[in-house]
């Protein structure tokens, strides 16, 4: 029988691991949450899913035309996990509401570790949510991270990381939030990432910094890593190459930019234009001695999909070797 999954906030994050989740054969989608009768729960109708609303908004959305399959607490005794893709301020209220329907949930990474107390990333830490209640998959950029620094630091150990951050300002469907015109330093240094990063990889040094820059497109990290023992950039690139989720892109190739990299996204046919992948420049990575230098791009609204479907096999046991249950969504998901 499949694994019976809801979705709490049909938004940026919200659809695409509903999308990816019916992608699935061991788990099905058998409602989302809307709190607005918009455009996006119009197409979730079309699309087939049951739609949960706020008790006090049922007759915006019958006015709309949009059937109604129930109040959001009326999913709750339909489904074996929430993945909860709401926005902030909103995980306590819902944790007490998942906590007494004795349901599991998969938060995101706008909430902090402490919320759960277990973060989730499917390479480096998947058994630590098998058979939890609450798990969160972390946030874009703390999965972008992981998803180099894990094997680069599982094989030649990283003493000290240094990470930049250059942040898109808004998702591209997002027209209030900015700067349009300006780039804007994070001042709290060093910046969160870094202990986010931690919830996962507790023993890794590693300091960031961020600036936020106009652009919608894609996030890009600038990294150093010092690690116990030389390496050689060609070794590098193998291992980069051998690991799953990381595509190794050449700027002489014709990829420069984020630009070129949402259009290969597009052009490899991807749902949504979207890439799954946290992008490396080949051409970019330098080894000094016990110095690694490279630039990754990471898609915001993307690279956490394919963490959440291995999350919910590890919080509903349903997969115990955590490179089958990768390997099972990459192939579902055309990564
Ligand atoms: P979003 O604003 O695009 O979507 C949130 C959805 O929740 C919207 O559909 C909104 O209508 C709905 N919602 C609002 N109030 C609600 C309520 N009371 N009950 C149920 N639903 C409600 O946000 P998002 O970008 O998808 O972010 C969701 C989570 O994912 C956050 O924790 C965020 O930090 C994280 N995240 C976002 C990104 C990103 O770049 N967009 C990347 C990784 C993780």
């Amino acid at each position: 029988m499949k694994i019976r999954v809801g979705i709490n906030g049909y938004g940026t994050i919200g659809k695409r691991v509903a999308t990816a989740v019916n992608q699935q054969d061991d788990m099905v989608v058998v409602g989302i949450t809307k709190t607005k009768p918009t455009y996006e729960a119009k197409i979730a109708m079309d699309r087939g899913y049951p739609i949960y609303v706020p008790n006090e908004n049922i007759s915006a959305f019958e006015t709309a035309n949009i059937k109604v399959a129930g109040r959001i607490e009326d999913l709750y005794g339909k489904v074996d996990v929430i993945v909860d893709c709401t926005p902030g301020k909103l995980s306590e209220k819902y944790k007490a509401e998942y906590a007494a329907a004795g349901i599991k949930a998969i938060w995101q990474g706008g909430e902090n570790h402490s919320l759960t107390g277990i973060s989730f990333n499917s390479a480096a830490n998947y058994m630590e949510s098998w058979g939890a209640q609450f798990s969160r998959v972390v946030s874009c950029n703390t999965t972008g991270l992981v998803r180099t620094i894990y094997p680069i630091d599982k094989e030649f150990k990283v003493v000290n990381g240094y990470a930049t951050l250059i942040r898109r300002s808004a998702d591209p469907n997002d027209s209030k939030t900015g700067p349009i015109n300006a780039i804007e330093p994070s001042v709290k240094v060093p910046t969160h990432h870094g202990p986010d990063l931690q919830s996962i990889l507790p023993w890794i040094n590693i300091q960031t910094m961020a600036v936020k820059v106009p652009t919608t497109l894609m996030h890009v990290h600038a990294i150093v890593l010092e690690l116990k023992s030389e390496t050689t950039t060609g070794r590098i690139i193998e291992l980069l190459e051998e690991t799953p989720r990381v595509k190794l892109v050449k700027s002489k190739d014709g990829i420069k930019s984020t630009a070129q990299i949402m259009d290969l996204a597009r052009e490899l046919g991807r749902t949504r234009g979207d890439i799954f992948e946290v992008v490396v420049w080949e051409d970019g990575i330098k080894v000094a001695g016990n110095k690694i230098y490279y630039y990754q791009a990471v898609g915001q609204e993307s690279d956490v999909i394919p963490e959440n479907i291995d999350c919910i096999r590890s919080i509903c046991q349903l997969e115990k070797d955590s490179r089958k249950s990768i390997a099972k969504t990459n192939k579902a998901m055309n990564i």
